[in-house]
């Protein structure tokens, strides 16, 4: 069955994307394309297949849950890298179908280890290293521990990496701590060389590191909003292309949304619209009805302030966003029919929403309006 809304994906824009990328990064470091958060809300199963057509065979997900959702969709030669959390009852699961993971603390470094030698398999883990961030990574006396641990479990314990994340290199307010972080991540990947351990991928950037900070690109980097088309923050693009001649924006959005008119109607002067005295009705109006709703990810914060597309022309939201249901002033737009289609972000002839500034309706951050929409959308790859 059809949801009430789709999200499509422009593969022309993820192509156009990897290759922006591909110019930034050395060409010899690997670019792993982050998929957290179901392919921040693009749909894991449409962005893995496009992305492996485009030659991105490395992808970086969360959980275990989020690896095994990636396993679905993914090609024989593509690694999958689990950068966050593994209930221990996954570990198997994990080990099993060689999926690369993140050993963020000692404890998580003995049950990989317990598991791999009851199954006679290693772990293919990637050290991940406390440099300054202070969430997730050993520190120093832990590395230490660890690096005695792996030498003697060689059998079942595959360095597949080093890894750390820089708190922050979207900003150059953070350039000193950056600096310190980087400094001291080298230092970590001396040491453990210096114990006979060479992890055979260093890396700490994602996207905004990769462009700020480009030596840090190192073995690999994990790119994830860039993809999409988006910058990490504005200060990102600024940098970007203060450099440049051409000031024009690389990126493209690779995704929209759409749904389709539910039903019109008129409304007489004076009347109230929807629940409670929330928009009253100052002349004779027409309206439509949109099936999506709060459920849908259409946040509430939109409530008489967000705006669609339909028959090329903006159309303000009235009332409240409800659980299923918006209403949308048409008055001005009377050709509008039960059926037409109706961009709720994106372009459609001269009109745009774009990304930010629905973000900026919602009061909220790129990542975060993307990551929200919810799985039970269809996803739909357009292919040109
Ligand atoms: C999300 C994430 C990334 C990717 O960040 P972008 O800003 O989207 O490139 C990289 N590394 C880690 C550890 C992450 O959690």
């Amino acid at each position: 069955m059809a949801s009430t809304s789709r999200i499509i994906i422009r593969k022309d824009a993820l192509k156009h994307n990897v290759r922006f990328i591909r110019s930034v990064v050395n060409p010899d470091t690997v670019i792993s394309a982050v998929i957290k958060g179901n392919a921040y809300g693009h749909g894991v199963s449409v962005i893995i297949p496009a992305l492996e057509e485009l030659g991105i065979h490395h992808f970086s997900v969360y959980s275990s849950a989020e690896a095994r959702e990636a396993c679905q969709h993914r090609g024989k030669h593509t690694t999958i890298m689990v950068m966050g959390f593994i209930d221990e009852g996954d570990l198997e699961w994990i080990i099993r179908n060689e999926i690369e993971f993140y050993v963020s603390h000692p404890l998580q470094l003995e049950q990989a280890l317990t598991k791999a030698r009851s199954m006679h398999k290693d772990a293919r883990i990637h050290l991940d290293i406390e440099t300054g961030m202070y969430r997730t990574g050993l520190t120093l006396p832990q590395l230490k521990q660890a690096a005695v641990v792996i030498n003697r479990n060689r059998d079942f314990l595959t360095i597949r990496g080093a890894a750390s994340h820089f708190a922050g290199a979207e900003s150059i307010a953070n350039h000193m701590r950056i600096k310190k972080q980087y400094a001291v991540f080298n230092k970590r990947i001396r040491m453990l060389q210096e114990s006979g351990i060479h992890p055979e991928t260093k890396h700490i950037a994602s996207s905004a590191a990769m462009i700020n900070y480009p030596e840090t690109q190192m073995d690999l980097v994990r790119t994830g909003v860039l993809i999409y088309g988006y910058w990490p923050t504005k200060e990102t693009f600024i940098h970007y292309t203060h450099r440049r001649k051409d000031k024009t924006d690389p990126l493209r959005r690779a995704l929209s949304w759409v749904t389709r008119v539910m039903l019109t109607k008129d409304i007489p002067e004076g009347e109230f619209i929807g629940y409670g005295l929330n928009y009253q009705a100052q002349q004779k109006m027409r309206i439509m009805v949109l099936p999506v709703g709060y459920c849908n990810g259409y946040s509430r914060s939109l409530s008489n302030n967000g705006h669609v597309i339909v028959r090329g022309m903006r159309s303000p939201v009235i009332g409240m966003v409800n659980m299923n249901m918006i209403i949308c002033d048409i008055t001005d737009n009377p050709a509008v029919r039960p059926g037409d289609e109706v961009t709720l972000i994106g372009r459609q002839g001269d009109a745009e929403i774009s990304f930010s500034s629905f973000a900026e309706m919602n009061n909220s951050l790129n990542y975060e309006i993307l990551a929200r929409l919810p799985d039970n959308i269809d996803r739909i790859i357009l292919n040109n």
